[in-house]
């Protein structure tokens, strides 16, 4: 993650371009304002650029903390701030030297949208820690200036290397949350070695978390959801787990001590991951993909205590998210979405606050029109 003054730095290095157009957009004011309809300017398409009609947008909550500036310490908000990292949609125009698309293409995009390609990080497939990667919105612009501004949009330009191939067999608004809930959740787990027969936990049953419970139970591990919604079980079983545990029954919590492979906790707001650091066997890991604005508190007892260890995760290279993405059409893997129209987007945000989201918000970008 980029910190403000990096950005600020980097802005002033910005090399500008004349060749622009105007494109619709959905855009938050400031930290307290609704998110509003705008008008934004985007660079034409460059040569190595790919222009793609937006169809469908899913609502991360990442977006939710970048809009109302609650991740101030780490990734300070530039206003005014276009959301959105889980972009599907057609390609309409290619600069002259693309090669992986065509108009007419369907493409996606995630929460990259360009790094220096050059680094250790780069050159390893980690482009997600490059230090000069470029995040979809709220990133330097070094083509028009300002910050990126993301999918909440009828169209983006990105550079070729940042736009993904999305299987024909998935349902659209459904593959469009793969590109961050997706590939969050997949990475860890393929980095940890989730495989068949192990006993697999996520915590907090939200976009991420049932992508998780999605992806574990594909993997064939044996999938524990832990909730804090009693009305989420049956989905939970429905999505793919064997088992479901209110986390607030500490009873509950207590018959698992000790027995998981891994732990993905996947929870937006403050919660005690001690509870959690118990259920790991030996050698377990408990991975954070949640990114609460508040830090957390460890008991070293809960880590010391059978060399467990906690780790994080951010999203996953650009290698990576083809991968998941194919491996997403294989097993026919989409998001549980709502369909809504953008001017829905703030009832969306209450409702994300709420836990009360089955399983992510997807936009239907044709609602833009009317705008
Ligand atoms: P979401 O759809 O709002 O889901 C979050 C879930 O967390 C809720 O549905 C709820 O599940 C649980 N939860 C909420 N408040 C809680 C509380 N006070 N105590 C315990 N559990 C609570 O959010 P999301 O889009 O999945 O994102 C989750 C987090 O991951 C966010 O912080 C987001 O910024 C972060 N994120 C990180 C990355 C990364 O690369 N690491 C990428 C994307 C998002 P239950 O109802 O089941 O309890
Ligand atoms: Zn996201």
């Amino acid at each position: 993650m980029h910190n403000g003054a990096f950005c600020i730095a980097r802005l002033a290095k910005s090399v500008y371009i004349s060749s622009m157009y105007k494109a619709k957009a959905y855009s938050a004011a400031s930290a307290t304002s609704p998110l509003s309809s705008a008008t934004i300017t985007r660079r034409d398409p460059t040569e190595q650029d790919v222009q793609i009609e937006i169809l469908y947008c899913g609502i991360c909550h990442s977006d939710l903390h970048q809009v109302r500036n609650e991740w101030k310490e780490a990734m300070p908000t530039v206003y005014p701030c276009i959301p959105g990292h889980e972009i599907v949609g057609r390609v309409t125009k290619v600069g002259s030297g693309v090669t992986k698309f065509k108009a007419g293409d369907l493409a996606a995009v995630g929460c990259l949208v360009d790094s220096d390609g050059t680094c250790a990080q780069c050159k390893a497939g980690f482009e997600q820690f490059c230090s000069n990667a470029i995040y979809t919105y709220n990133a330097p612009d070094k083509h028009l200036g300002g910050v990126t501004y993301g999918g909440y949009s009828d169209s983006i330009v990105v550079n070729q290397r940042f736009v993904l191939r999305v299987p024909s067999n998935l349902n659209l608004a459904g593959a469009a949350p793969l590109l961050c809930a997706g590939i969050t959740t997949y990475s860890p787990m393929h980095h940890h070695g989730v495989t068949k027969g192990q006993k697999v936990g996520v915590v907090g049953l939200g976009g991420l978390g049932h992508m998780g419970v999605k992806i574990a139970h594909a993997l064939g591990a044996h999938v524990v959801v832990f909730t804090t919604s009693a009305g989420k079980k049956e989905d939970a079983r429905r999505l793919g787990a064997d088992e479901v545990i209110i986390s607030r029954n500490a009873d509950e919590m207590q018959k698992h001590a000790g027995s998981f492979d891994f732990i993905l906790d996947a929870v937006s707001a403050d919660h005690d991951i001690n509870a959690y650091l118990n259920l790991l066997r030996r050698d377990g890991n408990l991975t954070m993909v949640g990114a609460p604005a508040k830090p957390l508190a460890v008991s070293a007892f809960g880590l010391i205590m059978g060399r467990r260890s906690l780790s994080g995760s951010m999203i996953g290279g650009l290698a990576e998210t083809q991968e998941m993405l194919d491996f997403c059409g294989r097993s026919n893997i989409t998001a549980d979405v709502e369909v809504i129209p953008i001017q829905k987007v703030n009832e969306a945000y209450e409702r994300l606050l709420k836990s009360d989201v089955k399983y992510r918000f997807s936009i239907d970008m044709a609602s833009l029109k009317s705008e």
